[in-house]
């Protein structure tokens, strides 16, 4: 598989985020932070302080990650660490693994892609993975596999359809279907801030090692799960030309820049071969 390296300049701007902040939570913008959780990021948009019903929580992690969640939304909010609602980006399940705990726990709405709900209403999983990429990871993810559907049915949403997310002011989502069916990506213009799911991913997530060691390197959607390779390729184009200034996705480091931007221009140029299974290309 080819990559796209990232230039020493994108290292020493990434270098740039504010790591140290609150231990293991990365501030990327003033009201937009992220946490790594084992081989996911969850997301966190507010500001530091904001308290209880004042942010927004943008996936939930593997299985298991309920506490790690809740006690990084309680240090960086105060209060109780309670958000206005979940935003999903998509439903696989290292995105729903504490979905359901904290949820219910917060009583709080969940918004999710209409084509979402079949997999956070209880109806279904996913399909299985492709096994005949990616190797090395499946195997170590395969316990974290969901053994029943997640079900939030009772406080599950549609979002908005004219695009606003709720409870967060100024933000779109943008249908990026490929990955998944409904996945979506979250963009502000005003600082061209993009929180892309799975639509392209920042780590190879293929590999134990990168998926461990978290390199930033721009990559495709993770390839195990995706079905859909035409979508895929249109929802990283749609998003390279939104010219993001700063990006952060479910799996890898943030990263930012023009440096970015090229990696990002790059991917979507040479999707096929760099980001399709090679039995996939066309
Ligand atoms: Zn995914
Ligand atoms: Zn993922």
């Amino acid at each position: 598989m080819t990559q796209i390296p990232l230039s020493s300049a994108a290292e020493a701007e990434h270098a740039a985020f504010d790591f140290d902040r609150n231990d293991d939570t990365r501030q990327i913008v003033p009201d937009v932070a992220y946490r790594q959780l084992a081989i996911v990021n969850v997301i966190f948009v507010g500001f530091e302080g904001a308290g209880d019903g004042n942010w927004v929580l943008v996936d939930a992690g593997i299985p298991g990650s309920a506490y790690a969640i809740r006690s990084a939304a309680g240090a960086r909010f105060g209060g109780q660490g309670r958000p206005a609602c979940i935003v999903m980006t998509h439903a696989h399940f290292d995105h729903v693994g504490a979905l359901e705990t904290l949820a219910n726990e917060w009583d709080v709405p969940v918004y999710a892609h209409h084509a979402e709900h079949p997999y956070l209403d209880g109806t279904r999983n996913y399909p299985p993975a492709d096994p005949s990429v990616g190797g090395g990871l499946l195997a170590l993810l395969s316990p974290l596999f969901p053994t029943r559907p997640v079900d939030v049915a009772s406080r599950l949403y549609d979002l908005p359809v004219d695009h606003t997310v709720p409870f967060m002011q100024d933000w779109r989502w943008v249908p990026t279907p490929g990955h998944t069916p409904g996945q979506v990506s979250l963009w502000r213009e005003r600082d061209r801030v993009l929180i892309a799911g799975d639509a392209f991913i920042t780590t190879r997530q293929e590999s134990v090692y990168a998926a461990m060691t978290q390199t930033p390197e721009m990559h495709g959607p993770p390839m195990y799960f995706t079905p859909d390779w035409a979508s895929a390729k249109g929802s990283v184009r749609q998003l390279a030309a939104l010219r993001p200034e700063v990006v952060v996705t479910g799996h890898g480091a943030a990263m930012q820049g023009s440096e970015m931007r090229s990696a990002l221009d790059a991917l979507a140029e040479r999707f096929d071969e760099v980001a399709m299974p090679p039995h996939r290309r066309a």
